[in-house]
Order: C-alpha cells, then sequence, then structure tokens
C-alpha cells in the first residue's frame, strides 16, 4: 500500500527548489565562511543573503538573526540567555501551559537550577492562552515566552495583546514562530516581539538548522550558550552550517512568497479530510478553536479509538498521538490535557498536519484508510456496542 505522509508539523519534506539551493555548497563551494579568501569570503557573501531572507520571514533585521542548530536551541539560546546578572537579571519568566518542551523544560531548567520564578499562563478550552489569567502573572515579569501557533492543535495565539499585556508591564516578549511562518502572516518589528525562533525543517528546509532573531535592544543583553570563536558576531561560536543555512534561507523566502496560495489549498484539504472523517464515522470531533487554526492542522478527537491502537493499524499513513513519554510512562499530550481534556480523551486525538506536497488524491487515499483502523479499534474495545446502546 502506497505510503502517505500527513505529519508536515513533525517534519516537512524538503523542496527541491531548497536542495537545487543548497547542493552547490555541499559540492563546489566548500571552504570556511570566515576565512579572509576568495572561497570564504564567498561563502559570508550567500551566508549574508541568507541572513536578509530569514528576516524578512519574520519582519526582523538581518543583523539581529544568529543561525542555530534549530528552534531547540534558539528556545534555549533566547531563555538561558537573557537572564544572567548583565541581562535581565532575576527576575520573573512566564510561559504558557503549552509550550514545546524546548521552552517549557529550559524555563523549568532555569526555575530549578537559577532560581529565575516561573509562571505558567494557562489556556482556555480552545487552546489559546487565557488573557484574562495571563495578565494577572505579569507584575515583576522580566521575559515572556508564548508560542504563535501550537504545533498539536495548529491553534493561533493572540500575539497582538499578549505583546501589548507584556510592554505594558514592561517585559521583553519571546515568540516561539517554528510552527507559524509560512502559515500565518509574522511580523516581530510591527508587534514588538523582541526574539523569535524558527527552525528549517518545518518550512521545507533542512533539519539542524534554524534561527534566533533578535531586536536591537535584545542583541546588547542576550548572552551566548556556545562559546569559541566568536562566530555569528560573538553569540553561537562554530564555523557556520553554510549548506544549511543557505537551505534556511531559501525556504524562508518560498515560505514568504507561497504562504497565501498554499494555505488557501491546505484548507480546503484539510476540511476534506475532516468532512470525509465525520460523515463516515459517529463521534469525531475537531480540538481546538477552529476559527483561529492554522490551515494545515486539524486534531481529531475519535471517542473510544485509542490513538496508538489506530496508529499501529494504518502504519502506511503518518500522523501524530501528541503523547509524550515521561520516566518511561508514556503520558497522553500534555497540551491537550491542559486545555481540559482527561487522560482518556486526550489519548484518543490524532494529529493530521499537511502540507505543500499533500494532493487531494492523498487525503481520498487517506479517509478509507483511517476510517478502517478507527472502527476495527472500536470494535475490539468493545466501544461499538456501548455507542450503540447509550
Ligand atoms: N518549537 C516548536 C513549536 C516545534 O514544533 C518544534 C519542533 N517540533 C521545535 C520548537 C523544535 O524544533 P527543532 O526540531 O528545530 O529543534
Amino acid at each position: 500500500m502506497s505510503e502517505i505522509y500527513l505529519d508536515y508539523n513533525a517534519s516537512a519534506p524538503m523542496d527541491k527548489r531548497v536542495i537545487e539551493a543548497l547542493i552547490p555548497f555541499l559540492e563546489v563551494n566548500y571552504g570556511n565562511a570566515s576565512s579572509s579568501h576568495a572561497f570564504g569570503r564567498r561563502l559570508a557573501s550567500c551566508v549574508e543573503d541568507s541572513r536578509e531572507q530569514v528576516a524578512s520571514l519574520v519582519g526582523g533585521s538581518p543583523g539581529g538573526v544568529i543561525f542555530t542548530a534549530g528552534a531547540t536551541e534558539a528556545n534555549n539560546q533566547a531563555l538561558r540567555g537573557l537572564f544572567h546578572q548583565n541581562g535581565i537579571g532575576s527576575g520573573d519568566l512566564v510561559i504558557s501551559a503549552v509550550e514545546h518542551a524546548s521552552v517549557r523544560n529550559t524555563a523549568q531548567w532555569l526555575n530549578e537550577r537559577e532560581e529565575v520564578g516561573l509562571r505558567i499562563a494557562p489556556v482556555t478550552a480552545g487552546g489559546h492562552v487565557d488573557l484574562h489569567a495571563f495578565e494577572e502573572l505579569l507584575p515583576g515579569a522580566k521575559l515572556v515566552s508564548v508560542m504563535g501557533v501550537n504545533s498539536e492543535t495548529g491553534v493561533i495565539n493572540p500575539l497582538r495583546e499578549i505583546t501589548q499585556l507584556a510592554k505594558e508591564h514592561n517585559a521583553l516578549v519571546h515568540c516561539d514562530v517554528t510552527q507559524m511562518v509560512g502559515r500565518e502572516p509574522f511580523n516581530m518589528s510591527e508587534l514588538g516581539v523582541d526574539l523569535v525562533s524558527l527552525s528549517g525543517h518545518k518550512i521545507y528546509g533542512p533539519a539542524g538548522v534554524g534561527a534566533l532573531v533578535v531586536s536591537r535592544e535584545v542583541r546588547k543583553l542576550i548572552e551566548p550558550l556556545v562559546l569559541g570563536g566568536g562566530h555569528e558576531s560573538g553569540l553561537r561560536s562554530g564555523s557556520l552550517n553554510v549548506a544549511g543555512i543557505v537551505g534556511l534561507g531559501a525556504a524562508s523566502m518560498l515560505a514568504n512568497e507561497e504562504r497565501s496560495e498554499d494555505m488557501k489549498r491546505l484548507s480546503c484539504l484539510r476540511d476534506q479530510l475532516f468532512f470525509g472523517l465525520h460523515s463516515s464515522l459517529p463521534e469525531v470531533q475537531e480540538i481546538g478553536d477552529i476559527s483561529k487554526r492554522v490551515a494545515n492542522t486539524t486534531n481529531i478527537h475519535f471517542a473510544g479509538a485509542d490513538a496508538d491502537a489506530v496508529m499501529a493499524n494504518m502504519r502506511d499513513i503518518a500522523v501524530s498521538n501528541g503523547s509524550a513519554c515521561s520516566s518511561g510512562a508514556i503520558e497522553p499530550s500534555i497540551v491537550l490535557q491542559q486545555m481540559g481534556l482527561n487522560r482518556t480523551e486526550a489519548s484518543e486525538a490524532l494529529r493530521f498536519s499537511l502540507g505543500r506536497f499533500t494532493t487531494v488524491d492523498d487525503i481520498d487515499t487517506a479517509i478509507p484508510r483511517i476510517v478502517t483502523a478507527v472502527q476495527y479499534v472500536r470494535n475490539m474495545s468493545g466501544y461499538e456496542e456501548s455507542y450503540e446502546t447509550s
């Protein structure tokens, strides 16, 4: 059976145009971008082009772009790089309850090891930051870290309101826009966001490369995590991954140019998928506020069908169940539980995330296979009986 990939939020395949842009840097354009000879200068100039492309994707300035090994490092750099004596000192950090592990665990580490006060803003049943609760956590906060779009639900946070409230309390704002860029308009200067993190492999670029983009003010405050030869203006030492950086630049440019068209097409495909499943199966529901959601993602609750079991019965369809392994035990999605789903409900949810290369045919083919897998799991768990008799 043909394989169908509906897990773009985990990682997107590289766009052929990105591959074409970066191949010469694996084959013929070699050297070290820091060298002063012609080989090095050629590479450095291409790195600067990428810096502009990345800055333009997020509405930042090229001088604020620090290339990293992905969004995990960018999130670590943002949070750990600011909480030090000459940076923002010992003030408090506010994050949302549904942040990516690279923000959540870094915040926890800062709290436990560096005694940074940590406050966690709850989310609504719709999945966005609860603004009233958020506002109450702000007095005394020095930094707010909130994601633009949640990777599991696709729900978009009210960044304008969040930033405005944070600024009223003189807190800096870091925004993890890994799942937002290329899907929703975003401009850090216009919003007043001070730092943003992003990743190559979520926008059809290479994995293992990303960026932290900072404002001029933050540039003066932030300290490096990685020390060495002083690359990236002293903020991230290590010889530059030029092929990766060129790929990230090309992917950023395409994300800017093709976002609207991509999203128009994907919202139709996503709805085709949901309605196809909904019309074939009882008790199927989308999770999260569907009026404030990116076009490529739907997280669906299939009552009575354990998500792990469904996935095991349709191995040729790549989706995700959002569960995490903590201390050896599988924990159903923290994000969904924070939105008010109980453990059983959270363990019955599957995330479908579509992308640039998903076709109508993929969706048409996937629907009956998903329906069969859900029906099978429901039958095995006795769900049909309880459904029919309830
Ligand atoms: N933040 C978010 C919102 C993500 O979805 C991811 C990837 N799952 C990351 C950060 C980490 O990105 P990377 O894989 O580049 O480290």
